[in-house]
């Protein structure tokens, strides 16, 4: 069993109150890591690493130099690369060929990527007229905001959460992690990093915990954080804002979502489900673009239902290193409970159970694990719990629509806006569909295909600000205007 430690300038440490709590493995429940909570003395220590940071080495290097050092810890990802597959594989039990061509890669990719785009920014500048003739020069310039809080969820762990520290450090702020209790590991990986690479200590921390009366709000309380950035439930979004609010502390908030799929008949009928089949079940289901509503023109519906439904019988279980599987378990029993929840409120609320609805049988070993059948529903009505909360999990309803205004009024209906994906041959109709989508990403004839310059996130509930490219420097630095006389 592995020793999870807080990371604290530079240093592993065990907590002082010696409170631990165990990491469970989704395959089968068993115990993997002993994990250091952190409590209020932690999260003051780590906060003032990260703050005396700011005022040392760290906070006078010049862009290049830090531009120098996030290559690097990008390279040594990439060099550690199986030892970060083998954490994310322990931690969430998901395939390991997800891992190995997506989300650790993308991990290190983020850090090269802001750490270009910073290098790469120009300043906006505004000449103005004066009475006297001689006018002024206006010129902005980004500083760091300063100490970062970044909470993160246990979905796709490490992608997720250098998805906030990349452009965090290339904009000059230092940072403390608080990672999902469900995935400690490659959090806490990344501080050996951040050490072989020589990025001066106290820039990265990482405290472990909970959320409520534990890190999470310990730290997202904490006077000495000046902004937070958080990936989550909305319903912990609404906590953590209230926390933010005391001190005026600004938020970039990544939250939940209940996406829509739009598929009609004109589309390519197999590139729709093949797609559609990844964006509800790949990760299990537990991505926040996933599809957990799947509108479909009627005269492809029941055609669609049987194909979407083969795919989803002929799923592999298994464990991560199986080259076979390419199905893996919820994270937690905790996770599995709530989906299996839903999966018998779907049967209350009256839907026809396509496949799926219950546990899979597996072998002895792995007959503990947070196993569910992905599940595929028709016959909800429109107001149906199923269809209106995010579930998390391995499982889509399927609903037949006859006109365009009739479909954008079903994708709307909702109080998320996160992604879409729309299905069509027709481009007028995919660029007019797309346009009026109230979502903060939509993909056409595609799902999940990212360019990290571009903007991420939500409209609606499903979250406040947008990351990715220079969009992330709007977060983490802040603007001030120079008015110069001539
Ligand atoms: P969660 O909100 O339960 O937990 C996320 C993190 O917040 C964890 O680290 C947790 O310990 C911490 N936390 C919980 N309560 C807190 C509090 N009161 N104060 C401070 N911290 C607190 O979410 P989860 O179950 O880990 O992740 C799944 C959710 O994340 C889904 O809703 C999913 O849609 C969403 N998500 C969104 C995106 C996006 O980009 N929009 C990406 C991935 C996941």
């Amino acid at each position: 069993m592995r020793l999870v430690d807080n990371f604290i300038a530079g240093e592993y440490r065990a907590p002082a109150s010696g409170r631990r709590f165990d990491k469970r493995s989704p395959l089968d429940n068993r115990v993997i890591a002993s994990v250091a909570e952190a409590g209020r003395g932690e999260i003051d220590a780590a906060v003032g690493a990260a703050r005396a940071a700011l005022a040392g080495e760290w906070g006078v290097l010049t862009t290049e130099q830090r531009v120098d050092l996030l290559h690097g810890v990008a390279n040594e990802i990439t060099r550690r690369f199986e030892d970060f597959v083998a954490a994310e594989m322990a931690d969430t039990g998901q395939p390991g060929h997800v891992m190995r061509h997506v989300f650790i890669p993308r991990g290190a990719a983020n850090f090269k990527v802001f750490a270009d785009v910073v290098k790469n920014v120009a300043s906006e500048s505004f000449r103005m007229a004066t009475p006297d003739g001689q006018g002024a020069l206006n010129y902005a310039i980004r500083v760091p905001k300063g100490v970062i809080g970044v909470i993160c969820p246990w979905n796709a762990p490490f992608m997720l959460m250098t998805w906030k520290v990349g452009p965090a450090l290339a904009c000059g702020n230092t940072v403390v992690v608080k990672p999902s209790e469900e995935s400690p590991q490659t959090a806490a990986l990344l501080g050996e990093v951040m050490n072989a690479v020589g990025v001066p200590k106290g820039v990265y921390n990482v405290v472990h915990g909970f959320g409520p009366d534990s890190a999470g709000e310990f730290l997202t309380q904490h006077p000495g954080v000046d902004a937070i950035t958080f990936t989550g439930e909305t319903r912990t979004g609404t906590a953590i804002m209230k926390a933010a609010s005391e001190g005026m502390r600004d938020v970039s908030f990544e939250l939940g979502g209940k996406n829509a799929a739009i598929v009609f008949a004109d589309c390519d009928f197999d590139a729709a489900v093949g797609t559609i089949f990844r964006s509800a079940f790949l990760n299990t289901g537990q991505v926040c673009l996933g599809t957990e509503r799947v509108y479909v023109e009627r005269p492809i519906f029941e055609r669609f239902v049987q194909a979407l439904k083969a795919r989803a019988e002929a799923v592999k279980y298994g464990r991560p290193e199986d080259h076979d599987a390419d199905y893996g378990p919820l994270i937690s029993q905790a996770h599995r409970q709530k989906v299996l929840s839903y999966y018998r409120k779907a049967v209350e609320e009256g839907a026809t159970v396509v496949t799926g609805g219950g546990v899979p049988e597996m072998p002895e070993a792995l007959a503990d694990g947070a196993w569910v059948q992905p599940t595929i529903w028709t016959g909800l009505a429109d107001d149906a719990a199923v269809v209106r909360e995010e579930i998390f999990g391995p499982c889509c309803h399927i609903r037949p629509f006859d006109a365009e205004d009739e479909v954008v009024g079903l994708a709307n209906d909702t109080v998320y806006g996160l992604s879409t994906t729309i299905w069509t041959t027709s481009l007028a109709r995919a660029h007019r569909v797309a346009a009026r989508v109230e979502v903060g990403i939509t993909w056409v004839n595609s799902w999940f295909l990212r360019d990290l310059r571009t903007p991420f996130g939500g409209s609606k509930q499903s979250g406040i600000g947008r990351e990715g490219g220079v969009h992330s420097l709007e977060f983490y630095t802040e603007t001030r205007n120079i008015c110069v006389k001539l």
